[in-house]
């Protein structure tokens, strides 16, 4: 076996590789476009791309993909051959800079929520050269972004770029007013969090809920749950160690970080975390990580669902996405410093965030919405849908004494003067405590915990990189015309903190009753579900921001929204017809056959002992019969619910919210009250119980 550094990015055409393969020009040109974004010319194209299918082919490719994120799914690629006619009717492994940075996948099917006209049907892909292609199943994968011919974004990377443009723009422009002239480009690193259940394969395959939706949509709650919290840390089970071992090894291959895995809360639940990187970068290997995560535990008998909420009563999967800003320079800029100074700007930088996460808690929380993730937040072990942000003691005391021109404990007797005091430095103990809030500071980076498991991390960074850049904007526009800075920045910071105190919570945000003081005393938004969170994208302060920074177009918003809606119908419709799928074709009979059964060993009890009559027989059956008559019920008034939906995406979503979720969790219960009066042999096909011990 290779050792991790042989194998970590043996599969990557990365830094390494271009300089040993490249000219010192090619090389050096090439450098600079990943460095400042610039557009990359042909010729250097040209050489890139023959270095590029060379190394590919020597490692055993014999395809070439553009692979990108399509508004929908996990990732798209349409394979093609890296042969080509040469004379001599012989063949020739090549492939040409144009190739590399454009392609035109036949990519019609792919949502556009109408951006392509149809007889336009084709988009075009670009190479995004900051993130580094490499080899997949022998297919050179080369990263891109996806576009209309009217430079309209149809992917998640587009706007993810650019909200990395905005951020940085407006971040530099503040760095300048602290002095800075060195740093280049200022970059939002991630670090996602990815958690994840595993099941056996068997079992998995004996539920069509699983396999339709990817979520049990029965199910009643075993003996043994979660209660125990045994399975956290717990040691990892031989056939589940096997697959990290597989998968840390696979994901290293493509260059991916994987860092830490281990067992979560719920039995069967893992995590996976990567070291960070930049925000581009890591919503990439994201996308990676998770389809190689289903592909592994396949080959382990095992299938990885990555539903946010697969088990009903069990703690949902989500990812936390660490969240932090840097210069090329390498200053994380949301770590305190040691010089006065350095702390008035890392002050300046966190009230940023404060304000963003306030002012545009509606556009995080649609940035997260999706039909599985409405099942998680406000649920079990989840952040509520109500956006605050964790800050811990220390800090909260800081900005208190600014706030309030008060001496802060611990540092002076007089009032706290920013760029005169110094900070006290932050235990990171005690900023990192906190686990039921939605955006926690820890330290050195916020962690934003709301975004849903089988999520790509691309939207909630193009939101909270966007917010970001407009706070920054508001901050630059007004210290730069300031004629005393210290005085000026020291009353921007106290301003910023009385007018966005609210978003600050350090409480528990499990509990009833912050839900209630977060509404009605501090006016926060509490968008429980994806129709209602969607709104917010076409409130025109939401709208006005976005285009402000070249984020998205008016024309990109609407079809956004118009395709989160459509994918939110498509996936509750289905798991709706599912549902009563199941519970007339498996769970009905099932019971049928049951009570039949059991009917007939009443009567043959009754002929064999007449004398004793069988309560508990007589008790089970008439309970039987009134569940099965229920089931039934339920079903029709489901069935007839989705067949009356009609109407725009808009009138569907709601309809569904209204109408649809009720009828099937009114189904539901009857068939889950009637697995509990089920012998063990009739239920058709595997509870909870074994498909979460069953690994
Ligand atoms: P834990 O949350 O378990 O305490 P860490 O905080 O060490 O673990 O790391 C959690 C995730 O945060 C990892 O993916 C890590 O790489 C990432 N991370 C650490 N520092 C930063 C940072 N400055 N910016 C962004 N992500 C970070
Ligand atoms: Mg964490």
């Amino acid at each position: 076996m290779s050792t991790v550094p042989e194998l970590f990015g043996s599969m990557v055409f990365d830094d390494k590789v271009m300089r040993a393969r490249l000219s010192a020009e090619v090389y050096e040109s090439l450098r600079e476009t990943i460095r400042r974004g610039k557009t990359l010319d042909l010729s250097v194209a040209n050489a890139v791309a023959d270095a590029m299918c060379a190394w590919a082919v020597e490692n055993g490719a014999t395809h070439f993909t553009h692979w990108f994120q399509p508004l929908t799914g996990i990732t798209a690629e349409k394979h093609e051959g890296f042969l080509s006619p040469a004379p001599d009717s012989h063949v020739l492994m090549k492939f040409s800079g144009k190739a590399l940075i454009q392609g035109e996948p036949d990519a019609s099917s792919f949502p556009s929520g109408g951006l392509r006209a149809t007889f336009e049907a084709r988009g075009y892909t670009a190479w995004d050269p900051t993130s580094y292609a490499f080899i997949k199943e022998k297919t050179l994968c080369i990263p891109t972004a996806f576009c209309s011919y009217g430079g309209e974004a149809l992917d998640k990377k587009t706007p993810l770029l650019r909200s990395m443009e905005a951020l940085s723009f407006q971040a530099l422009r503040v760095l300048r007013l602290f002095g800075n002239t060195e740093a280049q480009r200022v970059v939002p690193n991630v670090g996602p969090e990815q958690e994840y259940f595993l099941v056996d394969r068997e079992l998995y395959l004996k539920r069509r809920d699983l396999i339709y939706t990817g979520r049990t949509l029965f199910g009643a709650k075993p003996p043994k749950g979660q209660e125990l919290e045994d399975h956290y840390f717990g040691a990892i089970k031989p056939r589940v160690k096997a697959f990290m071992e597989e998968l840390d090894e696979e994901l290293w291959k493509l260059g991916v970080t994987a860092k830490t895995e281990h067992n979560e809360v719920a039995p069967g639940q893992h995590e996976l975390a990567p070291i960070f990187s930049v925000v581009n970068v890591a919503a990439d290997h994201n996308q990676l990580t998770m389809e190689i995560m289903k592909k592994v535990a396949r080959r382990h008998g095992m299938v990885c669902l990555l539903h946010e909420k697969p088990f009903a009563g069990v703690n949902g999967s989500g990812k936390h996405n660490n969240w932090s800003l840097s210069t090329d320079t390498g200053e994380n800029l949301l770590s305190p410093g040691e010089t006065p100074y350095a702390n008035a700007q890392f002050l300046l930088f966190l009230v940023a965030v404060l304000k963003a996460v306030d002012e545009y808690q509606g556009l995080l929380r649609l940035s997260v919405a999706s039909a599985g993730n409405d099942h998680r937040l406000g649920a079990n072990e989840a952040p509520p849908a109500v956006i605050s942000v964790f800050l811990g003691d220390e800090l909260s005391a800081v900005l208190r004494a600014i706030e309030t021109d008060s001496p802060y404990a611990g540092t002076s007797i007089r009032p706290l003067r920013l760029g005169a005091d110094v900070l006290p430095r932050f235990n990171r103990d005690t900023t990192d405590r906190n686990r039921t809030s939605p955006f926690a500071f820890t330290g050195n980076k916020f962690e934003f915990r709301m975004v849903g498991s089988s999520d790509s991390i691309s939207c909630a960074n193009i939101m909270l990189n966007a917010a970001v850049a407009e706070a920054l904007r508001q901050f630059a526009d007004r210290l730069e015309g300031a004629a005393d800075f210290d005085a000026a920045l020291h009353e921007l910071i106290r301003e910023t903190i009385a007018a966005h105190r609210r978003i600050v919570f350090n409480g528990n945000g499990y509990d009833e009753a912050w839900i209630r003081e977060a509404t009605e005393k501090r006016g926060l938004l509490n968008l429980r579900t994806t129709p209602d969170a969607l709104q917010m994208v076409l409130a025109p302060e939401n709208v006005d921001m976005l285009v402000r920074h070249g984020v998205f177009s008016e024309r990109e918003i609407r079809s956004r929204y118009e395709i989160t809606l459509e994918n939110y119908v498509r996936t509750v419709r289905i798991e709706a017809l599912t549902m009563v799928d199941m519970a007339r074709r498996e769970i009905l009979p099932a019971l049928l056959r049951w009570r039949g059964d059991l009917a007939a060993s009443l009567n043959a009890a009754k002929q064999a002992a007449p004398e004793l009559p069988c309560r508990v027989d007589q008790k089970l059956l008439s309970r039987l019969g009134g569940l099965i008559d229920a089931i039934d019920e339920a079903a029709d008034a489901l069935a007839d619910c989705v067949a009356a939906m009609d109407g725009d995406v808009t009138a569907e979503a709601f309809y569904i919210r209204d109408k649809v979720l009720d009828r099937m969790a009114a189904l539901r219960k009857v068939c889950d009250e009637a697995e509990t009066v089920t012998a063990a042999g009739y239920w058709p096909f595997p509870t909870y119980g074994e498909l979460l011990f069953g690994v």
